[in-house]
Formats: structure tokens, sequence, C-alpha cells
């Protein structure tokens, strides 16, 4: 009989941080949905909060199916049909014009679709537009939170933890 080598596979705790928020969940063998998250194609992670209410997200999605169907269904110049007739067609391309098989589609994550645009893809968006002087200004920041924080580098963490742009609360 082969021995098998490895890790015993015991309980084993696992964090999933949001992307958007920075909240924080853990616990043993947790999946995402348990910590109550959930995950785009782009493999951006967030608290399902950021996603809205039900009535949002399913608003969302009439948005997305629609927007679909006057760009892949409809020929140029024809009209959207209304009520009933609409509904009728939303329900056909439900399945096409929305995929969940890589999770999330992008389309209805919050961050692909810029209704949160994270901190760190903020600061790369100053580096490419507004380049010398961002540089320049990173720079003199990081010197000044080492010089700052330098006899208890963790009071910096505890400090800006929970601090949040009102833009992506
Ligand atoms: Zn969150
Ligand atoms: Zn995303």
């Amino acid at each position: 009989m082969k021995k098998r080598f490895g890790f015993v596979s015991n309980s084993s705790s696992s964090s999933f941080v949001c992307d958007i928020c920075g909240q924080e969940e853990s616990g043993y063998d947790m999946c995402l949905s348990e910590a109550g998250m959930v995950e785009c194609v782009n493999g951006h992670t967030f608290c399902s909060d950021h996603l809205g209410s039900p009535d949002v997200q399913e608003k969302y999605k009439r948005d997305v199916i629609i927007k679909y169907i006057q760009e892949h269904v409809l020929e140029e110049n024809e009209e959207l049909p209304t009520g009933g007739e609409l509904d009728d067609l939303i329900e056909e391309y439900l399945d096409e014009a929305i995929d969940y098989d890589d999770g999330l589609p992008a389309e209805l994550c919050p961050v692909c679709s810029l209704q949160c645009i994270l901190d760190r893809d903020m600061l790369r968006y100053l580096l490419l537009t507004r380049g010398d002087n961002t540089a320049l200004a990173y720079r003199d920041i990081c010197e000044e939170i080492r010089r700052e924080y330098k006899n208890d580098p963790s009071m910096f963490y505890a400090d800006i933890k929970g601090v949040n742009l009102n833009e992506n609360s």
C-alpha cells in the first residue's frame, strides 16, 4: 500500500478580506459565501452588501440584459419592446446575457463596473495620468510614514484601520 504524504486535511482556518471596505471574515473551513462575500470573474472579492439590496440587484441585472438585447438581439433601428413582451425577451436572454460560470459577471461587480474605485487602482491611475508629481508625493509620504512610525510600525496599521473614503463605503 502506498503511503500518502502531505498535509492531513484537518479543518483549516481561512479568511477573506473585502477589497472595497477592508472588512475581514475568518473561520474554520469557511467558504466565500459563508463569509458573506462574493468574487467576480476578475478576482475582486467583496461583501455581498456592496451589491445593493435584492431589488437593486434585480433592477441592475435587468438593465444589463436589456443592454445585451439592444446590442446583440435587436436589428439596427429596431425599437425595444415594452411590457410583457420585454419581460419575455429578458427571460429568454437571461442565461446568454449573464454568465455566472466563472463567478460574478463583471457587469454586476461594483469594482469592474467602476461604481467603486479601489484605493490601489486610484493610486495607479494617478501615477498614470499625473505621473511625476504623484510619484514624488508618494515617495515623500512613504518617507513621512517611516519617520513618524519608526518606533512602532504597528501603530501605523492601527491608526489607518477602518479609515475609508466615503466614495467606497
Ligand atoms: Zn466590504
Ligand atoms: Zn470585479
